[in-house]
């Protein structure tokens, strides 16, 4: 018997990870309640998912009764723990709190690949899910990046291994998970609207290396400063990926070194993770800059060490086109070509796509909503590669203090001025960036509809 058949379970947030744990939950016999603090309205397509499954609900807000009246409490990652009373107090009477993750490691059977970082998660989780299917290997992909892991759960999980994305939020409440392999790609400033502070997020980021024990693989980043300590700090065994060659950083490093680095002089990866070190040519690998490079060399690593084979590795390199809305390339016109990264919400992401274009003159289209981040590290790359800043949203007067100083800066009304602006000051050979720096929220439902909405007003130009 399940050992939530006739279990009260409350859950908190009407969302895609609500949803599919309700479906889980209900389907093992639970009594599940969804409270949710928008109103019945606002979650049409939460409710029509939910179709007829018998379950209560609680909107426009939470009652002690409910979470007092629960046996175990799962709260999706867009709720803030810390600061919700009700919540703190629950746990304070015992009762325990859990997420849609955590249910889920506990009924997953098969190895989990856990992925985070402040940026490429997504991009990782892709290109690994990617590599394990080119060896004629079933692999789940999703977690924060489109399937929720439970819904797998639900369906039975039929994949040889679970490729799972774990944002900072998911990681919050995780205590069980066991990862066979822990993919950290970078650390830097993000979602401080949150967390306050950075050692705050780091630490979020850190449950994931807490969790490993000593079968963990843990692929770790070099060129990060933040990760590098990450390997004193920890149980599993180290697997690192790096721009520079091993025997330019020397010692031990360079005597001992296991994971994959990156070799200029042949254009190709090199890995050692097997008995024999590897070369994985980059000829035909379609994703621009260095950034680009390091999400490919963690992949490899996560995948060859699972024992995808180095041949299907090599296939997925040449066939992967990369993801939408990160530096996607858009179209050519009157010699200026049109890049869309409407998912660079952070400092870091907006430095690596600029640092990608070697050559070309900047001009950058940058704002949206503010996360509480400090945008001054980004001007001196600012003043480095753009030509032109066009501001637009919520935080463009901050960007204007911060970044105005180091290029021609523009600040305008909206979206379509800043496409339209853009256009209009260009000449032959630039780059015209989509970059935001922000979240979308402030005039958009997400960075989808963002880099939608921007690539069809490039088309119409
Ligand atoms: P995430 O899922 O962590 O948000 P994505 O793969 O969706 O990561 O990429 C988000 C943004 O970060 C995009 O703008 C992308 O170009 C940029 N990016 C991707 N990988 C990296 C990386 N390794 N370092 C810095 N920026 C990156």
């Amino acid at each position: 018997m399940s050992k939530f058949k006739g279990k009260k379970v409350l859950i908190v947030g009407c969302g895609t990870s609500g949803v599919a744990s309700a479906k889980f939950l209900v389907k093992q016999g639970a009594r599940v309640m969804i409270t949710d603090s928008k109103q019945r309205t606002e979650l049409a397509d939460s409710l029509k998912e939910l179709g007829d499954l018998k379950v209560e609900f609680e909107f426009g807000g939470h009652t002690e009764k409910s979470f007092f009246g629960a046996e175990m409490i799962l709260v999706s990652p867009g709720v803030n723990i810390l600061n919700h009373q009700l919540l703190q107090q629950a746990k304070l009477k015992g009762i325990p709190v859990t997420s849609e993750i955590e249910l889920a490691v506990g009924e997953l059977e098969q190895p989990l690949i856990g992925i985070t970082g402040t940026n490429g998660k997504s991009t990782v989780t892709t290109l690994v899910g990617e590599m394990f299917k080119s060896d004629q290997k079933g692999a789940f992909v999703g977690g924060n990046l489109g399937t929720p892991l439970i819904e797998y759960i639900t369906a039975g999980q039929s994949g040889q291994v679970a490729v799972c994305e774990l944002s900072s939020y998911q990681l919050e409440l995780t205590e069980r998970m066991v990862p066979a392999v822990a993919i950290f790609t970078n650390i830097d400033q993000d979602h401080l609207d949150r967390y306050g502070t950075m050692d705050a997020y780091i630490a979020a980021k850190k449950r994931l290396l807490k969790v490993c024990d000593r079968n963990s693989w843990v692929v770790l980043n070099y060129d990060d400063a933040v990760l590098k300590t990450f390997a004193d700090d920890n149980q599993g065994k180290v697997v690192w990926f790096t721009l520079k060659n091993p025997m330019d950083i020397g010692g031990e490093f360079a005597e001992k070194f296991f994971g994959a680095y990156y070799d200029a002089s042949k254009n190709s990866v090199i890995t050692k993770v097997t008995a024999q070190e590897e070369v994985y040519p980059l000829e035909q690998f379609k994703l621009f800059g260095d950034h680009n490079k390091q999400n490919l060399m963690a992949s490899i690593c996560a995948a060859r060490i699972m024992g995808v084979s180095q041949q299907a590795i090599q296939n997925c390199i040449t066939s992967f086109k990369g993801l939408s809305h990160r530096l996607e390339y858009i179209r050519k016109k009157d010699g200026v070509y049109f890049f869309n990264d409407s998912k660079a919400t952070n400092i870091q992401s907006v430095q690596a796509s600029l640092q990608a274009f070697k050559r070309s003159p900047i001009i950058l289209i940058a704002g949206g909503k503010d996360k509480n981040m400090d945008f001054v590290p980004l001007a001196p790359i600012v003043k480095q590669k753009v030509k032109l800043l066009i501001l637009v949203g919520e935080a463009k007067e901050k960007l204007n203090r911060a970044l105005g100083d180091y290029a021609e800066t523009y600040l305008v009304g909206t979206f379509e001025e800043a496409v339209l602006m853009s256009f209009q000051k260009s000449r032959n050979g630039d780059v015209i960036l989509l970059s935001p720096g922000c979240s979308s929220q402030d005039m958009f439902r997400d960075f989808e509809e963002r880099g939608d909405y921007f690539k069809k007003l490039v088309n119409q130009l």
